[in-house]
């Protein structure tokens, strides 16, 4: 509608218009009487929504009143919703980091609502009915597990690989292959940590290239620790050369000092082909590295947690760092991880009830019938989809270079257009994410369960109508 480019008199039209508006409190009133909403959300809510209104009706685009109650109401839903949500993931990456990483096995999910719902011996000795340690819940299980004579759990992997610096290398030498100062993600970044422990970063080789005697020639009184860091989400290729962890162990050993490894993700479970890229836990346990460290949450397939395994020297003072207090595991995930950690004592049982494990190793047959019963389901609303082969990606910084390849439900996007179907999917409940793959939308069943494939496919057809 057209407006007046002169100078400003007062429009009585406008003006009539702002005024059929209802109070803030007027429409709040109706809000709390017909959603019983909590009177304060209900004023944002209706503060918000005229406010909207006012700038439609100046602007032009709205004349009045009507749908206002409506618009408040989306407003009220949306401001109850909360903020951290389910999502489908539909993108076929596994250890999604943006998504929150892995799914956790029933057995973990049950664990930790035993534990939130009531009291537990976080930090009690119910054998002497005493004071015991959190930290000494998961040490036997983890040596168990990975052979090692002493083991830690903190809050994350980066949170372990700060711990261990700082207490091993606090003050002295950090001595680090210029191969392996890498940036995991998320800001971290081996040199900063180093920093952040109040180690002295000492860079030895090239980006290429560190041998042995690089090492060796910086070894010295003044030398706290050398770190291993794993490249975790890239690789070098061509004129490549790395110390193996055995050699690099062996040379500390001679010249007593401990080796700190960060493993980043950390293979717990054996016979897994599609793991065969990342270090083994245990092989870097039997080389004697003092510290080990890997996360709870990427494909080891358990909560977010840097578990901490090697000598009970250095663990030791790991654990009696003031650091170790800051940086503690809480214990929802204590209880997460150690029910984790029981499923690896058969692999077996890990492969099937983990579902990070379960994904990665998912066979052909049961993706091609879930792609098959999403697309069949789709297709139905009269919906071009097709299964059609693909590649699915590890995730979280991960086996970069490992391909999972497998059929996928691809649906054209015609006439929403590939951007509006993913924000139309984006904004159902719950929101599904999925991945996008020259101009078809990929809906992939790697990452999705049989309920989870029904929801996606569910807001394709939903988006479309
Ligand atoms: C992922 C990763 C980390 C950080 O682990 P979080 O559990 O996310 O803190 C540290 N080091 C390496 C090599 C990693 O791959």
């Amino acid at each position: 509608m057209a407006r007046d480019a002169g100078p400003k008199a007062p429009d009585p039209e406008l003006s009539t218009r702002l005024r059929s508006l209802p109070s803030v409190e007027e429409l709040a009133a109706r809000l709390v009487e017909s959603h019983g909403a909590a009177h304060g959300l209900a004023v944002l809510a209706a503060r918000d929504a005229i406010a909207a209104r006012r700038e439609a009706i100046a602007s032009g685009s709205a004349t009045g009143a009507e749908g206002i109650d409506e618009d408040a109401e989306g407003r009220l839903a949306a401001a109850s919703r909360r903020r951290l949500r389910r999502v489908v993931n539909a993108t076929g990456v596994i250890v999604h980091t943006n998504l929150g990483r892995a799914p956790l096995p029933d057995a973990a999910i049950s664990a930790l609502g035993e534990v939130a719902r009531g009291y537990s011996n976080l930090e009690y000795d119910i054998e002497a009915g005493g004071r015991g340690s959190r930290h000494a819940l998961l040490e036997g299980l983890l040596c168990e597990l990975t052979g090692a004579e002493a083991a830690l759990v903190v809050n994350n992997c980066a949170a372990a690989v700060l711990l261990a610096a700082a207490a091993l290398a606090e003050g002295r030498d950090l001595v680090v292959s210029r191969g392996q100062l890498v940036e995991i993600g998320g800001s971290f970044r081996i040199p900063e940590v180093v920093a952040h422990s109040g180690a002295r970063l000492v860079e030895v080789g090239t980006t290429n290239r560190t041998r042995l005697a690089d090492y060796g020639r910086a070894l010295g009184p003044d030398t706290g620790a050398i770190l291993r860091a794993h490249q975790s989400n890239f690789r070098t290729v061509g004129f490549v050369e790395e110390v193996e962890i055995e050699a690099l162990c062996e040379l500390a050993a001679g010249a007593g000092v401990p080796v700190i490894d960060d493993l980043g993700s950390g293979a717990l479970a054996e016979r897994v082909p599609e793991l065969a890229e990342e270090p083994p836990v245990r092989r870097s346990v039997t080389a004697g590295c003092a510290v080990s460290c890997f996360s709870g949450d990427k494909l080891l397939g358990g909560p977010q947690g840097g578990v901490m395994v090697g000598t009970a020297a250095a663990i030791d003072r790991c654990r009696s760092h003031p650091l170790a207090r800051a940086l503690r595991i809480d214990k929802l995930s204590l209880a997460a991880l150690e029910s984790t950690l029981l499923l690896y004592r058969d692999p077996a049982t890990a492969a099937r009830e983990i579902p990070v494990l379960r994904m990665l190793t998912a066979g052909d047959a049961e993706l091609r019938a879930r792609a098959g019963a999403m697309r069949d389901r789709i297709a139905a609303a009269r919906i071009e989809a097709r299964v059609i082969d693909a590649t699915a990606k590890v995730g979280g910084g991960a086996l970069p270079l490992l391909e999972l390849e497998g059929p996928v439900c691809a649906v054209d996007p015609a006439p929403l257009g590939l951007d509006e179907l993913a924000r139309r999917l984006r904004g159902s409940d719950p929101p599904v994410i999925a991945r996008a793959r020259e101009g078809w939308l990929l809906l992939d069943p790697r990452t999705l369960d049989d309920e989870e494939a029904g929801l996606a496919a569910a807001a394709v057809v939903g988006a479309a109508g």
